[in-house]
């Protein structure tokens, strides 16, 4: 099974993504993860990543399909969920192409709808922890002590690109090169659109049907 995620920066891909892969036993590529965790290893891809991310830009499209194809391939679980890529239509055809070649298809894209003065609220005050990455906000979701995560005490971080202009910024790029994904996806025919309004239980039923 192969399904793809898409919708804004803050639509809560990440957070239906982590519970979805456990329930489904899918292996869950978050290319934001893996660039975060390539900056932080100081290899050559974080190092040429780190300036395009910090600003809120897409890092370009041939690095991260070289990225993704690499892991299309042998991990040992029902399937893979794609959170964060495709994010441009290259992207899209080029996932189109390599799944073709395995002689495979995206079962499910689903789309998380989510108003832009929303997302404006959700990215404001947003905290993640570094060691297990488990999501914190400053009004929804607040750690019991103030900046350290509940579940295994690391001081949590803030994303550079969570900073008012680099937000901005992301939603300009998401409306212009990625929103383009989803016609792509209602042409193919498997695009599900979910309310990504609701609360996380409510979102996480909607998906369950979505996949069936
Ligand atoms: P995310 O954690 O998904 O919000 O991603 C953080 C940042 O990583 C984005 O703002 C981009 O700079 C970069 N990034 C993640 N996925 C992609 C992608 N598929 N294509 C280009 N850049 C990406």
């Amino acid at each position: 099974m192969l399904i793809v995620f898409l919708g804004a920066p803050g639509a809560g891909k990440g957070t239906q993504a982590k519970t979805l892969a456990q329930k489904q036993n899918l292996t869950h590529l978050a290319t934001g993860d893996l660039l975060r965790a390539e900056v932080a290893a100081a290899t050559a891809l974080g190092l040429a990543a780190k300036a395009f991310m910090d600003r809120g830009d897409l890092v370009p499209d041939d690095v991260m399909i070289g990225m993704i194809k690499g892991r299309l391939e042998g991990p040992d679980s029902d399937g893979i969920l794609l959170d964060g890529f495709p994010r441009t239509v290259a992207q899209a055809t080029a996932l189109d192409e390599a799944l073709t070649t395995a002689n495979t298809s995206v079962d499910r894209s689903i789309f998380f709808k989510v108003s832009e003065e929303e997302l404006v609220r959700r990215l404001a005050g947003r905290a993640t922890c570094p060691n297990c990455q488990r999501p914190y906000h400053d009004t929804f979701n607040k750690p019991q002590n103030t900046d350290k995560c509940d579940d295994c005490g690391s001081d949590l971080i803030r994303r550079e690109d969570d900073k008012p202009e680099a937000v901005r910024n992301r939603l300009k790029v998401y409306a212009t090169q990625t929103t383009p994904v989803l016609e792509h996806y209602q042409k193919v025919g498997n695009l599900v659109e979910v309310d990504g309004e609701q609360s996380i239980d409510a979102v996480q039923e909607d998906l369950a049907a979505a996949i069936g």
